[in-house]
This record gives structure tokens, C-alpha cells and sequence, in this order.
């Protein structure tokens, strides 16, 4: 079995986790499960962490956190707004409401290709595609292919290692954009609070719970949660992924 969770930031005001409750929550995952990054040979109790968009707040609080405890996280990033380096200080880069963290990159508020290269090679950290633009896939006027394909190249060529995964941005994806994300990608995600066999998810996408806003270490964790998301997969699996 496989769980995956879905998290963004750390200490921002949408969207979050306070720094000391995802310690604990951290430190209880580390006793109770073996983080994973995709993979056909999976761990027991297996659990896979994605951080969505990349934020300078990943660098800055779970990175250390990811070492500390011997923890594996995927980031799942979006090129467009990825700097190469920053001399930006740490109160210009993290002091950025959520809704302006997009338009804000010139100030760093993202990771950088610097900070990126340094997780990567820690090994606690495997850098993914999220797209290029971080655009609904959905859109009529969004070139899906670009999206896919440009990300990866960029990624790929910038970091010098291989992108095999791909995180829907907003979680929104149909048939005909599944179809052209397995043309270049082994495994994606979406989100919808479900639990996985395996890396070949429901329907090639894998589900994941949402971790912001956690109330303490473990409730997200409990066994009517538990229950519940596995209900979730089961039926999707018969009755297909559309909501
Ligand atoms: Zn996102």
C-alpha cells in the first residue's frame, strides 16, 4: 500500500503547516512509515511526500527538517519562475502572501536552480515536473503538450537528471491529458485524499491526501481517515477517476 500526501508551505498564511506541528508530524512519519520516491519495488509501508510549486519556504524549513529526520520528499516544481541564484535576503523572499508568490519570483520567492541541485544531490530530495506555467491543464487555450514537454526539457537540462514524474497543477486533468502525460512521464499525481496500491496509482494517477493545515502529528493518520481514503480508491477503481 501506498500513501502519498500533498503539502505546500511551511509558516505562510494559505495553505500551510506551522514549523513545529510538521516536525512532529515529520518525526512520526519517520518512526512509522519508509518514505519512498516512485518506484516499481515498493518498501513496506510505504509513504511518498510532494511539496507542490517550490517555494523558498521548502528550502528554508523542510530541507533541514528532511535530513534531520532521514525523510524523503519529492518537490514538485514549475520552471517559468525557478531563478538560477539569488542574493535576495530570507524577509524579501518569505514575507509574500500566497497569492502573490507568482508574481513576486523576481524577488526569489521560489527555490532557486542552486538550492534545487543542492537537495537533489542530499538524496532527500527528488526534484519533479509540475508543469511549465503552473496553468489549469484544462484550459481552453493552454498548449498541454508544452506544458508537459517544456518542463521536463528545462528541468532536465538545467539539473542534469531525469524527470519521471509530473504533479497536475491544481490536480486538474482529464482522459485526453493523462493519455499525452504518460507519452512523457512514468508516474503523476493529483490530489483527491485516496490511498494507492502501488506507484501505478488509480488509473496511472496516484492519489494524495492533503497535509496543510495539520492539527498535530498523526490525526491525519487515524484509522476513520485511513478508512475512508482507502474506501475512496476502491471505488474509484471501479467506477473510473471522474469526479
Ligand atoms: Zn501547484
Amino acid at each position: 500500500m501506498l500513501t502519498s500526501i500533498m503539502y505546500h508551505h511551511i509558516n505562510s498564511d494559505k495553505y500551510s503547516n506551522n514549523e513545529d506541528v510538521f516536525e512532529k508530524h515529520l518525526q512520526y512519519i519517520s518512526s512509522n512509515f519508509n518514505s519512498t520516491f516512485p518506484t516499481t519495488t515498493l518498501p513496506e509501508k510505504a509513504i511518498c511526500l510532494v511539496f507542490d510549486d517550490g517555494y523558498y519556504d521548502f528550502y528554508k524549513y523542510v530541507f533541514p527538517l528532511l535530513k534531520k529526520y532521514g525523510v524523503k520528499a519529492l518537490l514538485a516544481v514549475v520552471p517559468k519562475y525557478i531563478l538560477d541564484d539569488t542574493d535576495k535576503e530570507d524577509h524579501v523572499r518569505l514575507n509574500v502572501k500566497h497569492d502573490d508568490l507568482f508574481n513576486s519570483y523576481q524577488n526569489a520567492t521560489f527555490c532557486t536552480y542552486k538550492e534545487l541541485e543542492e537537495m537533489q544531490n542530499s538524496g532527500f530530495v527528488q526534484i519533479v515536473s509540475h508543469s511549465y506555467s503552473h496553468v489549469n491543464l484544462l484550459d481552453a487555450n493552454v498548449n498541454v503538450t508544452e506544458e508537459l514537454k517544456k518542463s521536463k526539457e528545462v528541468l532536465q537540462k538545467k539539473l542534469n537528471i531525469n524527470i519521471d514524474s509530473f504533479v497536475y497543477p491544481f490536480g486538474k486533468y482529464n482522459q485526453a491529458v493523462l493519455d499525452e502525460t504518460m507519452k512523457h512521464y512514468r508516474y503523476s499525481f493529483r490530489i483527491g485524499n485516496g490511498i494507492n496500491w502501488d506507484f501505478s496509482g488509480v488509473n496511472h494517477v496516484i492519489y494524495r491526501i492533503n497535509g496543510d493545515n495539520l492539527v498535530d502529528a498523526k490525526s491525519i493518520f487515524s484509522f476513520s481517515n485511513m478508512t475512508k481514503f482507502r474506501l475512496k480508491t476502491w471505488i474509484k477503481r471501479i467506477v473510473g477517476n471522474r469526479k
